[in-house]
């Protein structure tokens, strides 16, 4: 045994390395200088810390037929639970203007998202329409796997580049406990193996490690991403929303959970993939590929933070924790120019400030922040 851990690459970002980089110095809210990327006129913006926008997650439902204890605790999202209705989403034809508006504003990267995407009907179609844009080389998309094994296939022919799957335990029980729904585990398995045949590779995975739940069970997710060829992240349990009722001590911190993989498989830092990557990577010194952990909890990354998110009904967030969000769809719906609505973005991006992760404290708890099943993961 001898796992390396400890203080990675990847947490020492400071500001002025992000706000250095070319691209985010290309122009920002108080005055647009227009460039020529890729054929799309960019007009990239950057926020009050220099950030730049750089991702967009679109959650396109707020619905789900998982009921994560972390996420949709049932006692919450039960029966009677108003979930929206089907015209107050936006449609693909709105999500794909928007997207084309935030690839003028410096975007490259879509990330799909929810609640679960895949309920939504027709996703495929969208992913063919954000393969259009001008400017965005890099659709993913994030799922429970449940309804993967029948729609990987097309979503790789529709122009899907990357998938990542969800999955808190290889363990029937565990899984059953954590996702709170009578499903087989093979479901989810078998989506992914359809999302390799498809040839998404690698599928990444993502595991919530939640204290007492699921955390004696690290090594053997990574044991079967190994065996597999995927790439398994470790994410900290989260305050996001109001209803999960996190506690700190439910947090399993990252270092521990690379401390325990690097007992059996030694592990070594690596570089982040590119500046501001979220996850912290490492990698088996016996070459059987590399795990990812999220420290959003005891390492806040708030400092490379170039990610916007949209709610279903057309809301733009600046932050995960966020307490409201600019309503863009009334725009949309109202006839509003796309230069309007690059504006309108702009101004809400040139303002941020956000970085929660980094002030968090036990009153920033009871904020009134939005879930994450509604804003997206
Ligand atoms: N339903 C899809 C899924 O589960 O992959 C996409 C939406 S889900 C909100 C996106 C990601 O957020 C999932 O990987 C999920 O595990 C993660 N997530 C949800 N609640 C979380 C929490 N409280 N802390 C950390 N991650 C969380
Ligand atoms: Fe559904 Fe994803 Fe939330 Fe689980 S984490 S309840 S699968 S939206
Ligand atoms: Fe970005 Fe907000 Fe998360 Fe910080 S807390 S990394 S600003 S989403």
């Amino acid at each position: 045994m001898c796992a390396i851990y400890g203080a990675h690459p990847a947490h020492n970002l400071r500001l002025c390395d992000i706000a250095a980089r070319p691209e985010q110095r290309i122009g920002s809210t108080a005055g647009k200088n227009p460039a020529n990327v890729e054929g799309v006129e960019l007009m990239a913006v950057v926020d009050e810390f220099g950030r730049g926008l750089r991702d967009v997650r679109v959650s396109v439902t707020d619905r789900c037929n998982f009921r994560c204890t972390y996420c949709m605790p049932r006692e919450v999202f039960g029966p009677g639970f108003q979930f929206l209705e089907r015209d107050e989403l936006l449609t693909f034809e709105e999500i794909t203007r928007l997207v084309s508006i935030f690839a003028k504003l410096g975007v490259r990267k879509i990330r799909l998202t929810g609640g679960e995407p895949l309920v939504r009907h027709g996703i495929e179609r969208l992913v063919a329409m954000l393969a259009q844009v001008d400017g965005i080389d890099d659709i993913a998309l994030t799922t429970n796997g449940s309804l993967l094994a029948g729609k990987a296939a097309d979503l790789r022919g529709a122009g899907l580049g990357r998938l990542t799957v969800s999955l808190d335990s290889v363990d029937e029980e565990t899984f059953s406990a954590m996702a709170d729904v009578p499903m087989p585990l093979c479901r989810v398995l078998d989506g992914i193996a359809a999302a390799s045949a498809a040839g998404f590779a690698p599928v990444k995975l993502n595991t919530v490690v939640k204290r007492g739940v699921n955390d004696a069970g690290v090594v053997d997710l990574a044991a079967y991403a190994r065996d597999h060829g995927h790439i398994v992240r470790f994410i900290e349990y989260m305050d996001v929303g109001t209803t999960n009722g996190w506690k700190l001590d439910e947090v399993v911190p990252s270092a521990e959970v690379v401390r325990r993989i690097g007992a059996v498989w030694p592990l070594e830092p690596v570089d982040p993939n590119y500046v501001g990557e979220v996850a912290s990577r490492y990698r088996y010194l016996d070459g059987g590929g590399e795990i990812g952990v999220i420290s959003s909890v005891t390492q806040a990354f708030c400092q490379g933070c170039t990610r916007a998110r949209v709610s279903a009904v057309g809301e733009l967030y600046t932050c995960l924790f966020a307490t409201k969000g600019g309503d863009l769809r009334a725009l949309l719906r109202n006839g509003a120019t796309d230069g309007e609505l690059e504006s309108v973005i702009a101004g809400i991006w040139g303002r941020r400030t956000d970085r929660y992760s980094e002030l968090r404290t036990s009153e920033t708890r009871t904020l009134h922040k939005v879930e994450m099943s509604y804003i997206g993961g």
